[in-house]
């Protein structure tokens, strides 16, 4: 199938895999994959690790200078890298989990992602993912995907994440913290969560990947009028 040069955009709530979905048609149509999320988790932990972040979670307003430090990328294999360093593992703590949505609500962070997201996509034929990718970052995205799932699904598919990974999890707090997370994301002043109104709802709880894969091609087929 012939896809056009554009940016497909993927927004939706956490865990409704998003993530998988995206990697999965970059590979798919040949595109870069990049996740947005991954730079709002390494901004948190370069947070952490520079100890701006206070006991009672307040950040302090040291990180806006201090981002001008941050290097931070993707390696070949879609690892994310602080300083070449891969810290993939360490951005996926419940730790970073429940921090990240505070750090991602402050304006200048989403400016600093914001550009790096630019600087990465220059090529085009770019899978995004996040949460307002359709609605800002690329408001003019070729093809902008709306994803959402039970709630149910959603932890169950996190809990299996973390603990295939041998972190310790419990269903309820995994639960909670996606509620929160949902909430302050949809939330905040900044660009918050919300569906794009040229996007394609895409409700996965009951499906697999190979459908998602063949829904999205009957839309792109549509849209573009691919007929290969
Ligand atoms: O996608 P993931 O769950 O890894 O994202 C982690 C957090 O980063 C989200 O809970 C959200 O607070 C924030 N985020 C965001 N905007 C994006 C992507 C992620 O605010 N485009």
């Amino acid at each position: 199938m012939t896809i056009p040069d554009i940016v497909i955009a993927v927004d939706g709530y956490s865990s409704t895999g998003k993530s998988s979905f995206a990697k999965l048609m970059a590979k798919e149509f040949g595109f870069l994959y990049l996740d947005s999320g991954a730079l709002y988790r390494a901004v948190t932990l370069f947070a952490q690790r520079e100890n701006l972040i206070r006991k009672d979670n307040s950040v302090s307003a040291s990180l806006r200078s201090a981002l001008g430090t941050l290097k931070v990328d993707f390696d070949r294999e879609g690892r994310t890298c602080i300083d070449s360093v891969v810290v993939e593992n360490q951005i996926r703590t419940m730790s970073v989990s429940s921090q990240v949505s505070p750090i991602a609500a402050l304006p200048y962070v989403r400016e600093f992602v914001d550009r790096r997201l630019h600087e990465m996509a220059s090529g085009g034929r770019v899978v995004m993912d996040g949460r307002d990718i359709g609605t800002t970052v690329f408001p003019n995205a070729g093809l902008k995907i709306f994803m959402t799932a039970s709630m149910e699904v959603r932890a169950q598919r996190r809990f299996l994440e973390l603990t295939a990974k041998g972190q310790s999890a419990c269903i309820e707090e995994v639960k909670k913290n996606l509620q929160e997370r949902d909430f302050i994301d949809s939330h905040r002043e900044t660009s918050p969560l919300s569906r794009a109104a040229d996007s394609f709802l895409l409700d996965n709880s009951n499906m697999t990947m190979e459908q998602e894969i063949l829904w999205v091609k009957g839309v792109l087929q549509g849209k573009f009028l691919i007929l290969d």
